[in-house]
């Protein structure tokens, strides 16, 4: 065993690998399903009322658009106000962002569930806090303080001018060197330039259970979270619930948050669980204001440079953050790529970072054993799988619940999950649970952009579908932003770039690059920003010869969506050497001559 081997080990460690790797294997095994990613279905078609927009008034209408703008922006998150903010900076005049919600928030405006807040920092998952002059009132924001923010970017940036809400987007076409938008008011508008920033969370996803359709008490998903019914806010106090029996379905980083909640109002919870998540420190704490005073112009930018330096792995003289993310950086390079430690063996750190992980998951479970009473209980919330597998979690408040007389964790691994549902009960095993009311924690279809999925159609030059051409190819971009024959449309998002867990700093950083590439061509007057099909092929190359193949890790992961239910897939279309890398790359392009790659006449 080399000297650096022994540096990476921790002195308390004491695991049986083989042992604990059967029990995944074990663990696993029970949850797997033969329909993988069908076993849901999108709120849609009869189950559609899942998805309207409770916070608007019913009957907006408006009259068509028939005008021009210089940009249009598709979604109203953060990925498009980061993007109308950097084009603002970069000069652009009309830029026109298109939401199908009622005001800017994305993510943030639909899920407004009791104790929604970010488990991201907030001093480094808020954008642009030093441009709108504002400092988080809490270390995790609450969703409220996030969505007060997300417009308080509109208006800063003066998008609300020009801002098309409760509009979806129904078609792209290129023509004659702009781009006609057609959208679902009947709009017919012209850009020189458009930003697909539509996000990952945004079409909530129910199980097919066979009768959920026969349930005849309340229904509601947690992205609309039903307030006229449950009674109280984002706060908690839900009144409405003092007589109800409530079943929550899920134990997803949303349900950590909303079952602690539930638990206290209703008159009794049932928590239907298939697969325990982790559930780490939490520890939030109001700023300190001394603190807030202090900082010094450019603190944010550090910052989240900071936490993704300690999160890949690079040397850093302090851990700014420091919180428990950062504390498993050493074991989060299944979800993140980072740099293993100097002079070793990749193999090697490989075997390292798994008896870490296994550290980790070990503290996590014991975490369990000291807060849940029931040892019967505590067995069935531990998770038996690596870190990583899993969205982590953070909750001080969701374990304590399950000491609590009203609340009644129903375990469902060996049955699949929920296996059916009556007018009145839900039915796991031979045991029936009668309720009033059903909460669907169970996520969204994570991660697919309506371009993605073909269901916003783009057509560029010559009238060429854009997902069509990519059939046979693949996806095809320079830098995951632009197409070869799709002039001046750019994607934000995880497409052949790196992803990393705060996600609002990866899209400003591309909102960045994009915009500094428009203002480029504006100052040399080139109409079309475009790439080549050289630099294209060379990106595609760099992605296939660079993306991480996690299929080992993957197989033996209890099924999710960051592994397709379980089902094998591809390898992920991402920069293998990660997020701070690729962003070193692209200062790097943007500072040398790569910008000819897309300013040329596109051939
Ligand atoms: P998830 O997809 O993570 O969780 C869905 C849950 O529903 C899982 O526990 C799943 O179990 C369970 N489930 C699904 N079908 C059934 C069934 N038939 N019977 C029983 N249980 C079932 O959704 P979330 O909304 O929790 O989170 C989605 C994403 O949103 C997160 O991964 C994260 O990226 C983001 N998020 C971020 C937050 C933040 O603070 N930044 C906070 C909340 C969410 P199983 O695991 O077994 O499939």
């Amino acid at each position: 065993m080399s000297t650096s081997r022994h540096r990476w080990i921790p002195d308390d460690l004491d695991v049986d690998l083989d042992a604990l790797r059967e029990r995944y294997r074990v663990e696993r095994d029970r949850r797997v399903r033969p329909d993988g990613a069908t076993q849901y279905q999108r709120a849609e078609g009869q189950f559609g009322y899942y998805a309207e927009d409770p916070y608007v008034e019913p009957g907006f209408t408006r009259e068509p658009l028939r005008d021009r703008v210089d940009a249009v922006v598709i979604g109203g998150g953060f990925g498009g106000l980061v993007a109308g903010a950097r084009l603002r900076q970069a000069g652009l005049d009309r830029i026109r962002i298109i939401e199908k919600a009622g005001d800017f928030g994305g993510t943030w405006y639909w899920n407004r569930y009791p104790g929604i807040h970010c488990d991201i920092e907030s001093y480094i998952y808020l954008p642009l806090l030093e441009e709108v002059g504002y400092v988080p009132r809490w270390k995790y924001s609450p969703g409220e303080e996030i969505r007060q923010h997300a417009m308080a970017i509109g208006r800063t940036f003066d998008l609300y001018r020009d801002a098309c809400f409760q509009t979806g987007v129904r078609e792209l076409r290129w023509d004659d060197g702009e781009w006609i938008v057609r959208t679902d008011r009947d709009d017919e508008m012209r850009a020189t330039y458009v930003v697909v920033a539509g996000g990952g969370l945004d079409h909530p996803k129910l199980p097919n259970i066979p009768g959920i359709e026969d349930f005849t008490g309340h229904t509601f998903h947690t992205s609309r979270w039903d307030y006229g019914y449950t009674g109280g806010d984002a706060n908690g106090d839900l009144t409405g619930l003092a007589d109800k029996r409530v079943a929550v379905i899920g134990t997803g980083a949303t349900a950590i948050q909303v079952i602690p909640h539930v638990a206290r109002d209703a008159r009794h919870l049932y928590v239907f669980q298939r697969t325990p998540s982790t559930v780490d420190v939490r520890d939030n704490r109001p700023t300190d204001p001394e603190w807030a005073a202090s900082l010094e112009p450019g603190w944010h930018t550090r910052r989240r440079e900071n936490f993704q330096d300690v999160l890949t792995g690079a040397k850093v003289d302090e851990d700014l953050v420091n919180d428990a993310w950062t504390a498993s950086a050493r074991v989060l390079g299944k979800i993140i790529s980072t740099e293993i430690p100097d002079g070793m063996d990749p193999a090697e750190w490989e075997k390292i970072e798994e008896l870490l992980d296994a550290r980790k998951m070990n503290q996590l479970r014991a975490r369990v054993d000291e807060i849940v009473d029931d040892p019967a209980t505590a067995e069935l919330l531990k998770p038996w799988y690596r870190y990583g597998c899993k969205r982590p979690t953070f909750s001080d408040e969701y374990l304590p619940t399950f000491n609590r007389d009203n609340v009644t964790l129903v375990d469902t691994a060996d049955h699949g999950g929920v296996e059916r549902i009556t007018e009145h009960t839900l039915v796991v095993g031979d045991r029936e649970y009668e309720v009033d009311c059903i909460v669907f924690a169970t996520g969204f279809d994570v991660g697919k952009s309506d371009v993605a999925t073909g269901r916003l159609p783009v057509y560029g030059r010559d009238g060429v579908h854009l997902l069509q051409s990519w059939m046979t190819t693949g996806p095809r971009t320079l830098h995951g932003f632009t197409s070869n024959g799709f002039p001046n449309l750019f994607h934000l998002g995880t497409l052949q770039n790196a992803p990393s867990v705060n996600f609002t700093h990866v899209l400003d950083e591309q909102a960045i690059h994009v915009a500094a590439a428009v203002a480029e061509a504006r100052k040399r007057g080139v109409e079309c920003i475009e790439p080549t099909v050289a630099a294209e092929t060379a990106w595609v190359e760099t992605i296939r010869a660079t993306s991480p193949d996690r299929g080992d890790f993957d197989a033996d992961c209890t099924p999710g969506y960051y592994n397709n239910e379980g089902m094998a897939r591809g390898p992920r279309q991402t920069y293998g050497p990660g997020p701070a890398a690729f962003q070193r790359l692209l200062r790097a392009w943007r500072a040398g001559d790569g910008i000819e790659e897309v300013l040329g006449d596109g051939r």
